[in-house]
């Protein structure tokens, strides 16, 4: 994957895609400040939900234990993963003892991140979506471009042809007179979706929330297929990040208000679907929690980017964002697309690659994002902060010495005014062209001209106009 400004221009050149992402953005963009605009105590709510999650995250190890000898108590096993690999070993390994070679899958960014369906299908096990945008993106050999609207640089008539070409090669085919309307791009989904949840004998699911006193998760969807895949199959498999633990049942309240309304601009989301481990003839016969680390108590040691863990994946910030909003989410080479993705990948990941380095850098620092989250991340500040990192491990390049050179020229009065007259000195001798026509800076004025130094300093100026007021201050 190149880095981001080179994969931002591919993205760019996509006018078809762009278009798709406006549309999309705008709409869901209104939705939301529609919905949150009616609450008049929506700021109260952000911050009843970042004080829950800096609670958990505060003390992480205890509220992980609680999780634990709570699921435990009533019937879950607990595995823990320190990396993809463990975890994608660990759900592999259930699956093969339960004798089949697919599950279903509830949308989940957690299983995104540690590639579990290539993990599963090197295994021989087939993994198939059931949220209708994943199955759009897995039916296209596609990657998703957002966190909640994985297909949402797709338009109708792409889905339409996409179900019409390949839902025949893994299942029940598309109908021969499908249109690009949605009921009944729906209605084919469903349809296909049907006989593998009647067939699964496995589900694997993510975890919006984990509450560690009474051993609860919870997922929050807006189609019902993922409470297919919770309740039907007999072994579900729940792969959790370690952050989404939330400290008490009361926590919820909260979460579930922010969370609806920030992501798809509802007042309440369609299905909340919520287990406590295993129940005498109701859902699965067996439920495995795998509580996954990858990184995140890396990221938790850092005081100041730990805040990024507060992270619900509701997407608003993805929607307002005036840089998503015209590259879309693959330019950002990551599962986490978007201004959460540019601060929450080159924590979990690291600096050391071209992309990761780059992400800091894929914003506009408008601030749009930080206004807009649920849970008050300050990513702008994390943004800067990361920034300042990637300068710093890369030792002395031109750009630092320039900025050293110019911090050492601006200390002191003097040598500023010096500098002064020898730029306007400058100015003098080019006359009225401009810096591009400067050999040696064409490289620098690329995209944009930048005007010859002017032929008097401002105090000059000063003293000229005001002569007869007393000279120069
Ligand atoms: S950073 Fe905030 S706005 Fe962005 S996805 Fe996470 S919770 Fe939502």
């Amino acid at each position: 994957m190149p880095k981001f400004p080179k994969a931002a221009r591919t993205a760019l050149a996509n006018t078809q895609q762009r278009r798709n992402l406006q549309h999309a953005t705008h709409t869901i963009r209104a939705k939301r400040a529609a919905v949150v605009g009616e609450l008049p105590h929506w700021e109260a709510l952000r911050a009843a939900g970042a004080q829950a999650k800096d609670e958990a995250l505060t003390h992480l190890g205890d509220y992980l234990e609680q999780l634990e000898a709570n699921l435990t108590a009533r019937g879950a096993v607990v595995h823990w993963a320190r990396d993809a690999a463990e975890a994608n070993r660990i759900v592999r390994d259930i699956v093969t003892s339960k004798d089949t070679d697919e599950v279903v899958k509830v949308k989940s960014m957690a299983t995104q991140e540690i590639e579990l369906n290539e993990a599963l299908e090197e295994a021989g096990i087939h993994a198939w979506e059931t949220d209708l945008a994943e199955l759009i993106v897995q039916l296209g050999h596609d990657r998703p471009s957002h966190i909640l609207v994985p297909a949402i640089h797709r338009n109708r008539s792409e889905i339409r042809e996409i179900f019409r070409r390949e839902m025949a090669k893994v299942g029940r085919p598309a109908p021969d007179d499908l249109t690009a309307e949605p009921a009944r791009l729906a209605e084919a989904a469903r349809l296909h979706l049907r006989e593998k949840f009647l067939r699964a004998k496995v589900a694997v699911s993510g975890a919006n929330f984990a509450i560690a006193d009474t051993g609860t998760l919870v997922v929050v969807e807006s189609e019902g297929n993922g409470r297919m895949c919770l309740t039907l199959p007999e072994t579900l498999i729940s792969v959790v990040g370690i952050e989404k633990v939330l400290p008490t049942w009361d926590d919820l309240g909260p979460m579930l208000q922010l969370l609806p309304r920030s992501s798809t601009g509802e007042r309440m989301n369609p299905y909340t679907t919520m287990w406590t481990g295993v129940h005498d003839g109701d859902g699965p016969r067996e439920v495995h929690v795998v509580l996954l680390d990858n990184g995140r108590s890396h990221v938790l040691e850092d005081e100041l980017g730990r805040q990024a863990l507060r992270c619900i994946r509701c997407s608003a910030c993805l929607n307002v964002c005036p840089v998503y909003e015209r590259t879309g989410g693959h330019a950002y080479g990551s599962v986490y697309p978007g201004p959460i993705g540019a601060v929450l990948n080159p924590q979990l990941r690291g600096t050391a690659s071209d992309v990761d380095k780059s992400l800091p850098y894929a914003s506009s620092l408008c601030g749009a994002c930080f206004d807009a989250c649920p849970v008050r991340i300050n990513i702008p500040e994390l943004l800067v902060e990361l920034r300042g990192k990637v300068v710093e491990e890369a030792g002395p390049t031109p750009e630092a010495a320039a900025m050293k050179a110019t911090a050492w020229l601006l200390s002191d009065p003097k040598r500023l005014t010096l500098a002064q007259k020898a730029a306007t000195a400058a100015g003098r001798v080019l006359g009225k062209r401009t810096i591009r026509s400067v050999p040696g800076l064409g490289a620098w004025t690329n995209a944009r001209d930048v005007p010859t130094p002017p032929t008097e300093t401002f105090r000059q100026w000063w003293a000229r106009e005001h002569e007869s007021e007393g000279g120069e201050r």
